[in-house]
């Protein structure tokens, strides 16, 4: 595998008065050439499905309610049917566990797959591309526009442009801030534009960077500021799935008429057309071998399959392969037999634990929560009765959307019993209540330090709805 950070220009003062070496390559605008093809298709597929669901999922209504919905005021996150509090930090690790090592186990098989067809970065700039090609023409004609000097048309076109752009990355920023504050009423105060400060920071915040990154910056993101691009060589091996120029069949190298039998003409596949470099979103060469900057799009395998159609040539000159297959240490065929390798297994056990353990605990969930804090400013007094008694503060958290009624009764200490009998304290959906109960035993029963009990809080609805929380019952 190539050493692809040699590629990087290094800026520094090697001898005094020497002129400087350039540590970052200067920007160079590219024009990526549009491409038709499987992969650009299964790319456009990607773009619309998740902005579909980015655009559409704050617009859908669940139980009179938004359907996805972060409630950073009250501390609740709503998805669907599902309300998570605070206390479930559980499944916000397990997401982003998966997340890690979903991402790990993609990469172990199919090196960038996320970089060339998921990644925002990657999503917004295709984007921004379309919008490109639609105002200013094809490749060519954005090269001819750019070195054009300053006219009416040239200034009308990337007005409109970057007006377009500007207004997608503001709505892009709109629906962000609409999954943290009702996006109806977000867009109801649009006429008078009657938001908060928060709501006004983050809509520029987040579309502004998007329009920074997507529209302007592009490739750069990837090259220069992506940390992903930088660690995901350690989970490639010779068996990881990358897009390769198949070099022993292309080379060498060299322009020929349509149909040519390179055998004969002693060349390779290879025509030199330099379409692959055309359609490059971050501009590199394919058959200078892997590079860190190639996000794995596949829009080169696209155009030179087309090419190769041209030619009446077998397709696959550049081709999703691994490293050992293009040595000849097996054969196309057995690809798929090298992926699943100890650490793709791994990687598999350990996304399925997690995902087991989260439907497991969803599955026994509990509709509500329970906390008992015993009083612990007044440890225990005696009664006119000569009682001992404890006061406990119970806080029950209903984390469904219906209201839930629960009986509260006390055990572990003979003739324990609460002050009032078996309260009846009533929750509304995904609220919290809190109640104060007195405890009280017979001092024979209750020598002096503390004591285990137990409090059962049981919904009076379904009596399958219990939870049982220990505490403990100060005597004299
Ligand atoms: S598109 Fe294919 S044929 Fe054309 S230069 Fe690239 S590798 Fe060679
Ligand atoms: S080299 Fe090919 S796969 Fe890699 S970024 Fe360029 S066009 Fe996409």
């Amino acid at each position: 595998m190539p050493d692809s950070l040699k590629d990087i220009p290094v800026r520094v003062e090697s001898r005094p008065g020497s002129a400087p070496v350039s540590l970052y390559a200067p920007h160079r605008k590219l024009y990526p050439r549009s491409v038709k093809g499987l992969f650009n298709n299964w790319r456009i597929l990607f773009v619309v499905m998740t902005q579909l669901a980015y655009y559409a999922l704050p617009w859908l209504d669940w139980n009179g309610r938004q359907a996805v919905f972060f409630d950073m005021v009250n501390r609740k996150f709503y998805l669907f049917g599902l309300t998570i509090w605070p206390q479930d930090f559980f499944y916000l690790s397990a997401l982003l566990m998966c997340s890690a090592f979903g991402l790990f186990a993609w990469t172990s098989i199919a090196g960038r797959l996320w970089c060339g067809y998921a990644c925002p970065q990657t999503v917004y700039t295709e984007i921004m591309l379309w919008i490109e090609q639609w105002v200013e023409g094809d490749r060519s004609k954005r090269i001819k526009l750019d070195q054009a000097p300053m006219s009416v048309r040239k200034l009308r076109l990337k007005t409109t442009k970057h007006a377009i752009m500007l207004l997608f990355s503001l709505w892009t920023g709109f629906t962000l801030v609409g999954y943290f504050t009702p996006i109806r009423s977000l867009t109801a105060a649009l006429p008078h534009f009657d938001y908060g400060p928060w709501e006004i920071f983050w809509t520029f915040f987040y579309g502004g960077f998007t329009y920074l990154f997507a529209a302007h910056m592009r490739e750069q993101v990837c090259k220069y500021m992506c940390p992903y691009a930088r660690f995901q060589s350690v989970m490639f091996d010779a068996d990881t799935l990358i897009i390769s120029y198949d070099e022993k069949r292309g080379e060498p190298r060299g322009a020929r008429k349509k149909g040519t039998d390179p055998e004969q003409a002693g060349l390779g596949s290879c025509i030199n057309c330099s379409l692959c470099v055309q359609v490059c979103p971050v501009g590199i060469d394919i058959r200078h071998g892997l590079q860190y900057e190639c996000i794995g799009c596949a829009a080169c395998i696209d155009v030179c399959d087309e090419v190769m159609d041209k030619m009446s040539y077998p397709r696959g000159l550049i081709r999703y392969t691994t490293e050992n297959a293009l040595e000849g240490k097996y054969g196309e065929k057995q690809i798929r037999q090298h992926l699943m390798r100890p650490r793709v297994i791994v990687y598999a056990i350990l996304l399925t634990t997690i995902i087991s353990a989260v439907v497991v605990s969803l599955l026994l969930r509990q509709p509500f929560k329970a906390d008992v804090i015993r009083d612990r400013a007044s440890l225990v007094r005696e009664t006119n009765d000569g009682l001992l008694e404890n006061a406990y503060t119970i806080r029950i958290v209903n984390t469904s959307e219906q209201p839930q009624h629960f009986k509260i009764r006390v055990e572990g200490l003979p003739g324990i019993k609460m002050q009032s009998d078996s309260p009846i304290v009533t929750v509304k959906g995904t609220e919290t209540e809190t109640t104060t109960l007195r405890v009280q035993v017979d001092p024979q029963y209750a020598s002096r330090g503390g004591h285990e009990i137990h409090f059962f809080i049981q919904s009076t609805d379904d009596p399958a709805i219990r939870r049982v929380e220990k505490s403990s019952f100060i005597g004299e």
